[in-house]
């Protein structure tokens, strides 16, 4: 018998995720020239990284035969968001603490509700925690809450809502998130994971951090890995109730995240000239990328993040052609959406070098 069958059949019922193709892969595969390609697949950002968090990586490499030390990033997340430094939980990227939630409420014989074309780690770290997944169909692409409530059953103990939400971009008014809050048990844990908060209008923001007084139960997480351009570095957050916090500290692997991304993310939080100027990019970028898909004839869903998903007559074939012009975008037929493809806004060339190429792809 194979070893693998001693593994739980819900380990084994995983389907692995699927990461946006890297540069240097399609590079081997199509024998091009890495500056040939563009990669707009996984929402990174496309000025690079703060010109101070680069500056603190470099002074921070002095110091890594050293075990880090979390304190620096934590006071100072603690004093933006008005939070008892108690709240704040580090994590290996967002994906880490969303994990985290995971374990500390959901095992076999426990479910956790999602949507229908929600961000694929909700699934991932429900099954590895041995949870059951309760799929709630979309409306619109987006979270259908009254549905979502509804879908709550006994055995649930965590709610995941990704806002905005990947890949579909939808967003879902904070009033009503906040009406959702209300109505949930206050036993169940609802993770709000506002991964593009930053790249949300001024006027759609508000202080879901601040909820977390009135709903212990709320658990919010942010990453540095989108408008902080620091995915390579893994590095993200939640805050949460100190008594959540708390747990999820018990799970959490001691030293986590790494000098050099505390380093950078420190840095990061207070370079307010490189998330403007990441932001208005952004802004721009949709508004192009947005005219050239009309332009196409191509529908698309409206999109609060730094991304957009369009849809396609055949989506694994346009993709294709995409690809083999050295340009890539995210399939996201694993979401539900096979004659869909998710774009990443990029920079102005960029986003002229995909829209040629889609339109090339479609002739
Ligand atoms: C990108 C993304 C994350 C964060 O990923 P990390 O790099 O692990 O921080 C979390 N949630 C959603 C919806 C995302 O799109």
């Amino acid at each position: 018998m194979s070893i693998a069958l001693q593994s739980p059949d819900y380990i084994r019922a995983i389907s692995p995720y699927v990461p946006g193709k890297p540069i240097t892969e399609l590079a081997r595969e199509m024998g091009l020239a890495v500056d040939k390609i563009v990669k707009l697949a996984s929402n990174e950002n496309p000025l690079g990284m703060s010109p101070k968090a680069r500056a603190a990586v470099e002074k921070a490499l002095a110091g890594v035969e050293r075990y880090p030390d979390q304190f620096e990033l934590i006071a100072a997340l603690a004093e933006r968001s008005g939070l008892a430094q108690e709240q704040i939980v580090l994590g290996n990227g967002s994906n880490d603490v969303l994990d985290l939630a995971a374990r500390v409420f959901l095992a076999p014989g426990r479910s956790a509700v999602f949507s229908q074309h929600a961000f694929a780690v909700y699934p991932l770290a429900t099954m590895s925690a041995g949870g059951a997944c309760v799929v709630v169909p979309a409306k619109h692409y987006g979270h259908d809450l009254a549905a979502m409530r509804a879908a709550i059953r006994p055995d649930t103990r965590v709610v995941w809502i990704a806002n905005p939400n990947n890949p579909t971009g939808n967003f879902a008014p904070y009033a009503e998130v906040k009406a959702f809050l209300a109505s949930v048990p206050a036993d169940i844990a609802v993770v709000l994971d506002e991964a593009y908060n930053e790249y949300l209008a001024p006027a759609d923001r508000v202080d879901t951090l601040g909820w977390i007084r009135d709903f212990p139960n709320l658990v919010v997480t942010r990453t540095f890995s989108k408008v902080y351009g620091l995915a390579g570095l893994r590095v993200g957050y939640a805050a949460a109730s100190p008594e959540v916090a708390d747990l999820m500290n018990r799970v959490r692997q001691p030293f986590n995240v790494n000098n050099l991304a505390i380093a950078a993310a420190v840095a990061a939080l207070d370079d307010h000239a490189f998330l403007a100027e990441s932001y208005d990019l952004n802004r721009r970028g949709m508004e192009q990328i947005v005219a050239g898909l009309k332009h196409l004839g191509l529908e698309h869903i409206p999109s609060h993040g730094n991304f957009v998903t369009f849809a396609v007559p055949d989506g694994a074939a346009i993709n294709r052609k995409l690809l083999q012009q050295g340009v890539i975008v995210r399939p996201i037929a694993g979401y539900g959406l096979p004659n869909h493809l998710r774009v990443t806004i990029g920079l102005e060339r960029e986003n002229v070098r995909f829209l040629e190429a889609l339109g090339t792809a479609l002739r």
